[in-house]
Order: structure tokens, then C-alpha cells, then sequence
């Protein structure tokens, strides 16, 4: 049986995610209506992995004989001033992410939950991946700010992002 303080944190999480994933489809949006295609199929991708994410979390609650409480989801943003803006919204929400998954690790440490902290070091690393791609991305949007040349040429890079499976939810 799952400890009851994990159950509601992780539930909380779940809620988090699916929260990201709403905000990744909402700046989706935006990068298409402003044209930039390949933005808004890496921001898709993006809005797929936040609902794995989330999904983990629900068979890891149900594996455990949990229970899943699912809450109403915040209403995203749907205007930014550019894609540059965006990603430095996407780099800003990873951070807080990031926060929110040592926040549980800490939890799960106190508790003495060791199945949870090997759930949640696969977490951990994928937000250090995550920022790192971010912030690569940010870096050259940054510099190209007043050059379209340098935003269409990361859009056709954005373009090329493919969605692969994470692994904890392969075989599930
Ligand atoms: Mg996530």
C-alpha cells in the first residue's frame, strides 16, 4: 500500500503535468498562428511527453494500489510577444518543474519510500535533460532576436524533432 502523503503529492503532480502539457498545446497554438510551423511541431511533442509524465505517475499510483484523485487544470496562457518569449516562458516552467520534482524527492526521503525515489530519479534526470535542450534553444533565440534568418532556420531544426516513447512507459 502507498504511503498517504506520497499519494497526494504525486496526485498533486499528475495535475501539474497535465497543467504543462495544456501549456505546451496552448504555445503550440501560437507558433503556428504566428507561422512558425516547426515551433509548433516541437511544441507539440513536448505536450505529449508532459501527458507521459503524468501518466507515469497515474500507473505508478495504481501499481501501488493507490488512488487517483484528478482535479480541474489551470487555465494556460495563450498569448506570448514572440518565440523567443516562449521559450523563455518553456525555461522558466521547466525551472518550477524541476523544483516540484525534488519538492517530492524530499518527501519521499523523509517517508523512507524507496520505490518512489527510484521512480522519481528517472525524473530527475529528465529534467536536467530538459532544461539543458531548452536553454540550448533559448541561447540561439536570444541571439537571433532582431534576425528572422537565425528564428527560421531553428524553426526548420524544431521541425525535425520526432516523439519517441519515454522509457517507463514502454511495455505499460
Ligand atoms: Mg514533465
Amino acid at each position: 500500500m502507498i504511503n498517504p502523503k506520497i499519494e497526494q503529492a504525486i496526485n498533486e503532480q499528475i495535475n501539474a503535468e497535465m497543467y504543462s502539457a495544456y501549456l505546451y498545446l496552448s504555445m503550440a497554438a501560437y507558433a503556428q498562428t504566428i507561422g512558425l510551423k516547426g515551433f509548433a511541431n516541437w511544441l507539440k511533442i513536448q505536450y505529449q511527453e508532459e501527458n507521459d509524465h503524468a501518466m507515469i505517475f497515474y500507473n505508478y499510483v495504481i501499481e501501488r494500489g493507490g488512488k487517483i484523485t484528478l482535479e480541474a487544470i489551470e487555465k494556460p496562457q495563450t498569448e506570448w510577444k514572440s518565440i523567443a518569449d516562449v521559450f523563455e516562458h518553456v525555461l522558466q516552467h521547466e525551472q518550477f518543474v524541476t523544483a516540484r520534482i525534488h519538492n517530492l524527492m524530499t518527501i519521499a526521503i523523509d517517508e523512507k519510500d524507496y520505490a518512489t525515489v527510484s521512480l522519481l530519479n528517472w525524473f530527475v534526470d529528465e529534467q536536467v535533460e530538459e532544461e539543458a535542450t531548452v536553454e540550448d534553444f533559448l541561447n540561439t533565440l536570444r541571439m537571433g532576436n532582431d534576425f528572422k534568418g537565425a528564428i527560421f532556420m531553428l524553426d526548420r531544426e524544431a521541425a525535425t524533432r520526432t516523439y519517441t516513447t519515454p522509457a517507463p512507459l514502454l511495455n505499460k
